[in-house]
């Protein structure tokens, strides 16, 4: 079959978070420029329409709000103004008094405390579409259909071409009726990072990579296909700065309440009934953490772990529900389990011995480890539990209670809302992220304290329960190299014309000041960063990483004014 040949001002790769907010933009830029969008999936979104955890600083509707914000606006800012101007924002979003991280003064933040309606019956209000991620693709897609920019779907693009002069004017993409060249005076690649590729993935971090099952919950079309076809074409590639979205262990997928419960439960155990204690006291990079342990509790833990789930939940629905049917989502989970599906979920058994047996543990070994945890929180000297489990991906920033987001590489930066945490500090968590740390660490030295949480209790008194938690893995950042205006850069620091990028397939390269603020940092900057001569390099992406498609977008729409 013939190759279909198409031709544009800007072709835009990828229709997720940060190619969405690229080509809305130069839709408002370039009136009269022909704009295509390819997208590889079935659909639009890419892991953005699954992510919630944007943080605007300095908008006007914080202002408007009576909320003080600083000038020059940041770019979370800048973007939220624009994009509110699509229309339907104040539906779903409002200002709200925030909790203080510590790394901005920002005391009003934006908070989107329900799903968009076509989501909102979904079971699972802790990860999945229809937060902030789905409301930004949603309303770009029908930007794009108003100004008749066509956004291809399942049309993968595969290979750069490049003129005599070695310039990259094309791509080479497949589509259902076969090849497709599309040819381009500029180009934004926001092609998402490579978390379902596996071995890449594994290559660069092994030891969390290593092939102890864990769950995926990154889109399937996130290979990094266009790190590696920008790698042929001649760009520069950092996968040092390069870092993973793995966390966990944590109760996942299954009931929100549930998944709650667990923060409060002060014994986990691994797959052989040992304790799981984290002495690395942060995330699950960390070489220490477990990825699979159960959390054990009996009947007097589950009794205070239940009511507060509900304290933890800040999703006025979800809150409902942990509060007023706890018992009921805790039973539904081990119905599931007693009828034996597939996988592991909540099990429930009369005695220590008969737990152990469902769980396929040697009962002496499980007794033996209750035992030790009973006689530590008895005597005051609890050793503290597992501490560092990593935040869920909370859309209400659940309090993460079990550590952070931790990076394979063990660097510091916590994903998402808290931008920058430290990790074992604090999930991933959405809206207003994690708060980390309690459970297992807090756990001891309290025994014989009235009032105490479930943490703080001994696990004595039947029936008893083990709640499953696994590792799961979402994104990965880093890749292509490009500069603080998203142009992409060769392997000799030389920009490449017409070629930008943005979003988890870069790494950025920014010159260094030696006065990074927590905000720029916000913006884009992921958490690891290293020191290249004068720059300092971060990995693209995040969701903070999404508002700078607009940044991208001003840069093209200069670009092809002078081209
Ligand atoms: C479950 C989950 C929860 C998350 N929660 C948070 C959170 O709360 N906070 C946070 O900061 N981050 C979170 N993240 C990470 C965040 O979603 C990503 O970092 C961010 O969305 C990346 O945006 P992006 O636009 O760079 O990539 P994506 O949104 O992944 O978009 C990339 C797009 O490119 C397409 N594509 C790939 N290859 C090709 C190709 N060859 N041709 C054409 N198109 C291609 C993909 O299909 C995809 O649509 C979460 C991720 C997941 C999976």
């Amino acid at each position: 079959m013939a190759t279909k040949i198409m031709d544009c001002d800007l072709l835009v790769i990828g229709m997720g978070g940060i190619g969405s907010i690229c080509a809305g933009k130069a839709i408002d830029l370039l009136p009269g420029k022909k704009i295509i969008v390819i997208e590889k999936a079935k659909k639009p979104g890419g892991a953005s329409i699954l992510a919630h955890g944007l943080q605007i600083y300095d908008s006007e509707w914080q202002r408007k709000a009576g909320a003080e914000i600083s000038e020059p606006k940041a770019i979370s800012g800048q973007f939220w103004d624009w994009f509110v101007t699509k229309g339907g924002a104040e539906k779903y979003f409002m200002v709200k008094e925030t909790v203080n991280w510590g790394m901005t003064n920002q005391k009003w933040g934006i908070d989107m405390p329900y799903r968009i309606d076509k989501y909102r019956k979904l079971d699972d209000p802790s990860i999945g579409p229809g937060y902030w991620g789905s409301f930004i693709v949603d309303k770009i897609m029908e930007c794009c259909e108003k100004a008749n920019v066509p956004v291809l779907l399942e049309t993968p693009a595969r290979k750069f071409i490049k003129d005599s002069g070695g310039r990259i004017t094309g791509v080479l993409a497949d589509s259902r009726d076969g090849e497709l060249q599309i040819n381009f005076k500029a180009c934004f690649i926001g092609a998402g990072g490579f978390g379902s590729d596996y071995k890449k993935c594994q290559a660069l971090w092994p030891k969390v990579y290593n092939n102890i099952p864990m769950h995926n919950l990154c889109p399937p079309s996130l290979t990094g296909d266009l790190i590696d076809a920008a790698e042929e074409a001649g760009a520069g590639i950092d996968l040092k700065n390069a870092g993973a979205n793995v966390q966990g262990p944590i109760h996942h997928p299954y009931s929100y309440t549930v998944v709650s419960m667990t923060r409060s439960i002060g014994l986990q155990v691994n797959l052989e009934g040992e304790r799981a204690v984290n002495q690395g006291g942060g995330g699950p990079g960390r070489e220490t953490a477990n990825p699979l342990i159960y959390s054990i509790a009996d009947q007097d833990n589950i009794e205070k772990a239940g009511p507060a789930a509900a304290d933890s939940i800040s999703e006025p629905y979800e809150h409902e529900i942990a509060k007023n049917k706890w018992r009921q989502e805790l039973a539904d989970e081990i119905a599931v389990d007693e009828k034996g599906r597939y996988g592991r979920h909540t099990t429930k058994a009369d005695t220590l011995v008969e737990l152990a047996l469902k769980l396929n543990m040697d009962p002496n070994v499980l007794i033996a480890t209750v035992e030790k945890y009973n006689k530590e929180i008895e005597s005051g000297g609890g050793q503290g539990g597992q501490g560092g489990q990593g935040g869920q991906s909370g859309p209400q920033g659940m309090p993460g209670g079990q550590g952070g987001q931790g990076s394979p590489q063990g660097m510091e930066g916590g994903q998402g809302a808290p931008q920058g945490m430290q990790g074992g500090q604090g999930g991933q968590g959405g809206g207003q992220g994690g708060q980390g740390g309690q459970g297992g660490q807090q756990g001891g030295g309290m025994g014989g304290m009235a009032g105490m949480g479930a943490s703080q209790m001994p696990v004595k008194k039947g029936p008893f329960y083990a709640i499953f938690q696994q590792r799961f893995s979402q994104c990965t950042h880093g890749g292509i190299i490009v500069n603080a205006k998203h142009e992409v850069l060769d392997t000799r620091g030389n920009v490449m014309p017409g070629m930008y990028a943005g979003g988890d397939c870069t790494t950025e390269y920014t010159v260094s000041t030696g006065a990074q603020t927590s905000r720029q940092g916000g913006g884009g900057m992921r958490g690891g960063v290293g020191i290249f001569g004068n720059y300092r390099a971060g990995q693209g992406g995040g969701m903070m990483g999404i508002p700078k498609g607009m940044t991208a977008a001003i840069n093209i729409a200069e670009y092809l004014k002078k081209a």
